[in-house]
């Protein structure tokens, strides 16, 4: 490393107790390739790369923060140390808005085509395939979830996105428009709209699907020709880095994409309140995203904002196949362990097949294989962090103690990584916190109902509306409860569906604006009218 000084974390008892923890050294690539704790290590390829020193992306540089000092990226399967990347500050953050401003403005990436910009962003597509082995396991060691689930979930899936986005940027058309102007009888003019990229554009990414938020902030920045300033999770902050050498071998002009890790109290407060940042979009908690809110409003630059979630799944005693739903409302709750802010954590069931239902998803909650994210037995890695393990846990004991009963898990296993057992909860009431907040974890709440007119209420009785399910033959039914969910997203018959065609964002307080698809075309475009006078 260039600079040895590890970031001082007194702002947290979390970071402070991160750091005591702190075993071994980063990979070396001198024979990490061996087995860790009996476990699969990384290839030597990916050891090589975790042994370079980390980073940021500034200018087309590759830079260490102003202040020289790094913070130590962790393994959750076993806490071991793999990397140090720079603990940016505001000062990294303005160097950073710069480039992307003088990219913006002056820079070759305002010049190019929309079908050269289409053709690079294509590229970049390309790239994420071409590396999938690689992105895989190194999303496996940042983040704790299973290789395998990587390779075939995250890593085509932000490939997708990039290809479809790609098409966009030929595509970003304003209208002509005849008006009538009533005060200039007899006057004639020509009116038209273009749509122009918003500018310089800040991001802020969590920590659960590390590569594909890089994938769905930056896709529709770029086929929109903004520039942008992108700031990874702490927890999380490889895959972002690897991804950035990939934007600069398919060709993104030096500037037009910045990437600053560190911390969100620092790094990322920076980057919402910066006056030369034109529009900031956010994923992450609700609690953060008003911080953003507030932060934004110093220059109002535009906000949009995708955050949590406590999603009902819904299972009338109709559903096509009781096995299949039963398997669909696991796979709801128990994908990526629970971390995604879809999760259908929320399971209401109707009265007859309940017992069915909770004792179904708890024998497959049983028999989910937990393990580090290498193995390749491992259906379940660990939670991200400690402190995630920490939050999980105890929402788990708080449910206990208000009285809720544990089907099976409510624990954490073992006491090496973060893992935590898939738990089934029932015996709640719709005032305990472990059916009112997100606790992103493997964990399920399931209640019984008679009637659709008493479900739906506690369905949409949540702060969120992020996403919903909904299970039976019934077409007509079907359609009549998603019409009345509160939710940005209502499935039918299935969960977690998604593709870079579809929108994807929040009711309520899960969000401002849409993600995915042509809608979020619009939060990077500003639409400008431009009128002739004949
Ligand atoms: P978070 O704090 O909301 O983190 C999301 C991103 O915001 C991270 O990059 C974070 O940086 C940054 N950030 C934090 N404080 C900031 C600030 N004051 N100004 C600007 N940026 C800031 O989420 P978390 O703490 O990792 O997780 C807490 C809970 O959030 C989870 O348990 C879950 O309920 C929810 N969550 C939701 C999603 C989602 O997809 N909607 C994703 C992750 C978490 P740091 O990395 O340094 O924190
Ligand atoms: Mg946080």
């Amino acid at each position: 490393m260039k600079t040895t000084a590890t970031a001082s974390r007194q702002r947290t008892s979390v970071r402070s107790s991160r750091s005591q923890r702190t075993q071994g050294q980063a990979y070396g690539g001198n024979g990490h390739e061996k087995e860790h704790n009996g476990h699969p290590s990384v290839s030597p390829g990916l050891a090589a790369w975790l042994a370079k020193p980390k980073h940021n992306l500034i200018a087309g540089k590759w830079v260490s923060a102003a202040n020289g000092k790094t913070f130590d990226v962790l393994n959750p399967a076993d806490g071991s140390v793999i990397a140090h990347v720079p603990d940016s500050q505001s000062e990294d953050i303005n160097r950073a808005v710069t480039a992307a401003r003088k990219a913006f403005e002056s820079g070759p990436w305002r010049q190019l085509t929309p079908s050269e910009r289409g053709k690079i962003i294509w590229r970049i597509g390309d790239l994420i395939l071409k590396n999938a082995e690689e992105l895989a396991e190194l999303e496996s060691v940042d983040n704790g979830k299973p290789r395998a689930v990587a390779k075939v979930a995250d890593v085509p899936l932000a490939a997708d996105l990039f290809h479809y986005m790609a098409g966009w940027a030929t595509k970003i058309e304003g209208n002509t428009i005849p008006i009538s102007v009533p005060y200039a009888p007899g006057a004639r003019f020509h009116a038209f709209t273009t749509r122009e990229p918003v500018g310089v554009v800040g991001q802020i990414i969590p920590w659960n699907f590390p590569l594909l938020m890089v994938a769905w902030k930056l896709g529709p920045a770029l086929a929109t020709g903004n520039c942008v300033v992108l700031k990874p999770a702490e927890q999380t902050p490889l895959s972002a880095l690897r991804f950035g050498e990939l934007l600069l071998e398919a060709g993104v002009p030096e500037g037009v994409v910045n990437i600053v890790t560190g911390f969100g109290e620092t790094a990322g407060a920076a980057l919402a309140a910066h006056d030369g940042v034109d529009k900031i979009a956010f994923t992450g908690s609700t609690e953060v995203g008003k911080i953003i809110v507030r932060a934004a409003a110093g220059n109002l630059k535009k906000v949009s904002l995708e955050l949590g979630g406590k999603s009902p799944n819904i299972l009338f005693k109709d559903v096509p196949d009781l096995n299949a739903a039963i398997d669909g409302a696991a796979s709801a709750i128990f994908f990526n362990h629970g971390q995604c802010c879809c999760a259908g954590s929320r399971l209401l069931v109707e009265k007859d097949i309940f017992d069915d239902v909770v004792s179904g998803v708890a024998e497959r909650a049983k028999k989910i294989k937990l393990g580090p994210g290498l193995d390749a037995g491992t259906e379940m890695g660990p939670l991200v962090s400690e402190e995630q393990l920490n939050r999980v846990t105890r929402y788990m004991n708080q449910g206990k103690q208000d009285g809720a009963c544990f089907v099976t898990g409510g624990s954490r296993q073992g006491d090496q990584g973060y893992f935590v057992q898939p738990t089934v909860i029932t015996d709640t009431d719709p005032s305990m916190s472990i059916v009112r907040e997100e606790i992103f974890g493997p964990v399920v709440v399931a209640q019984p109902f008679t009637k659709p007119e008493e479900m739906l209420p506690a369905a949409n009785n949540s702060e969120y509306g992020l996403a919903a399910a909904v299970w039976t033959k019934d077409i007509a039914k079907a359609h009549r409860i998603a019409a009345e969910l509160r939710a940005g997203t209502v499935w039918i018959n299935c969960y977690n569906i998604f593709d870079a065609a579809l929108p994807f964002g929040g009711y309520k307080q899960s969000g401002w604006g849409r993600e995915m698809g042509h809608e979020v075309l619009n939060q990077y475009t500003q639409t400008k009218a431009v009128v002739i006078g004949l």
